[in-house]
């Protein structure tokens, strides 16, 4: 789950991490209210959605006079912003951040995320702020410097020097960056984060580090216990269709090839569309329907498939082992009647009850079911039905 950039602000203040002061607005009107509360004379209008590239797509925009400030919020309140991030499609601006225009004498980067190849969260810093940090990675790599943080012993200066040495910065600075860097770890654990990325980081003319932007997204497993996170949740930023799987406890991640899977258990769910993808094909979906799939979430599992109109072919992968496959036999042709399936469906059902599963199947005489022998099988025949042959 991820937050917009002025909800991880106030995650930020609360932990002395600094950020430029700013409010929060819906209506030029509010954005007016909210420079004249600032003061000063120059503030930055800031739409506020899930996406990073904001400037670039016209979404970041400097005002020097409150009226300008109205100007740029009418604009940018309402508009389809597209960003590299966001696809062609765009995202609507419901919401503006006004912030007090920073004076910018130099941008970093700085980022945190869970390394998976050390198993331990990372602090990332680079001189090559402002930049896309994807791209600094893939072109010079050298740039970015690196701390694997072992959470039994939490940020310690080292951590801190190692990144301030890496960026190149004056002895008189490196305290000021090492308790703006432990003051973020302590935000990115303490909530349960998955990611943070300040890009950038600045420093101002009278030498101080301020969080210029602000990234998060934490952990979905760990909201549970992240309430304050929780009411930061903001549904009209997620895929519809995910949110609906979630209420009936299937996981249910949009991609954007056009054979849908449906499929028990999540290792089971990647090598499906592994194997879609190696014979030539791309899935529409990642669909865990869980160990306990019945016919109700199978046919919520269909429906919720279908709704994306890229999908021509279905792959169901069902592995019997706590499920039994008659059950999910007789869940498809529960959904057949409960939503309309026009596409095929290539049904593959393989362990307890494989063999009265494809009877249900075969004597029920749909015509739009196939049967598949194994996996390699039935992704074969779900990439042929999707390419229309
Ligand atoms: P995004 O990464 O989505 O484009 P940012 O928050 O990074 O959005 O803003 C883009 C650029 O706008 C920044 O790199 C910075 O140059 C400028 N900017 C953003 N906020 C401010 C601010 N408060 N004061 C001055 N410049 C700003
Ligand atoms: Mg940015």
């Amino acid at each position: 789950m991820n937050i917009h950039e002025y909800q991880a602000k106030e995650l930020f203040k609360k932990y002395n991490v600094p950020t430029p002061r700013g409010h929060i607005a819906f209506t030029p009107d509010e954005a007016v209210k909210a420079a004249q509360e600032l003061g000063g004379s120059v503030w930055v209008v800031k739409a506020q959605i899930h996406a990073g590239g904001r400037g670039l797509g016209g979404g970041v925009k400097l005002a020097r006079s409150t009226s300008e400030v109205r100007e740029l919020a009418s604009q940018i309140l309402g508009m389809q912003l597209v960003t590299h991030q966001t696809g062609p499609e765009g995202k609507l601006v419901q919401k503006v951040y006004i912030e007090e225009g920073a004076d910018i004498k130099k941008e970093y980067y700085l980022g945190m995320l869970l390394d998976r190849a050390s198993e331990m969260p990372i602090m990332m810093a680079s001189t090559e702020g402002g930049m896309a940090i994807e791209d600094v990675a893939h072109d010079s790599p050298e740039k970015i410097i690196k701390v694997a943080i072992d959470p039994l012993t939490g940020f310690q200066s080292f951590h801190g020097r190692k990144l301030a040495f890496g960026l190149g910065l004056p002895v008189e600075e490196i305290n000021t960056f090492i308790k703006f860097a432990s003051a973020l770890y302590r935000v990115y654990m303490d909530h349960d984060a998955e990611m943070i990325e300040i890009n950038p980081l600045i420093k101002t003319g009278d030498g101080k580090f301020l969080a210029l932007d602000a990234k998060m997204g934490f952990d979905n497993n760990a909201l549970y216990r992240q309430s304050q996170v929780n009411e930061m949740r903001d549904l009209s930023e997620e895929e519809p269709t995910e949110i609906e799987a979630g209420k009936f406890g299937l996981s249910y991640i949009k991609l954007d090839g056009d054979v849908g899977c449906m499929v028990n258990g999540a290792g089971l769910a990647m090598g499906t569309m592994d194997t879609i993808n190696y014979e030539g094909g791309k899935p529409a979906n990642f669909l865990d329907v869980g160990g306990g799939a019945n016919a109700e979430t199978v046919a919520k599992g269909f429906e919720i498939i279908l709704k994306d109109p890229n999908v021509k072919a279905i792959f169901v992968n069902i592995f019997g082992g706590i499920v039994r496959c008659d059950r999910v036999a007789n869940g498809i042709l529960e959904a057949t009647k409960l939503t309309k399936v026009d596409v095929p469906v290539i049904v593959r059902l393989d362990g307890t009850n494989a063999i009265e599963a494809a009877e249900i199947l075969n004597n029920a005489g749909i015509s739009n079911i196939i049967a598949a022998t194994d996996l390699a099988d039935g992704a074969r025949k779900a990439v042929a039905a999707a390419k229309g042959a």
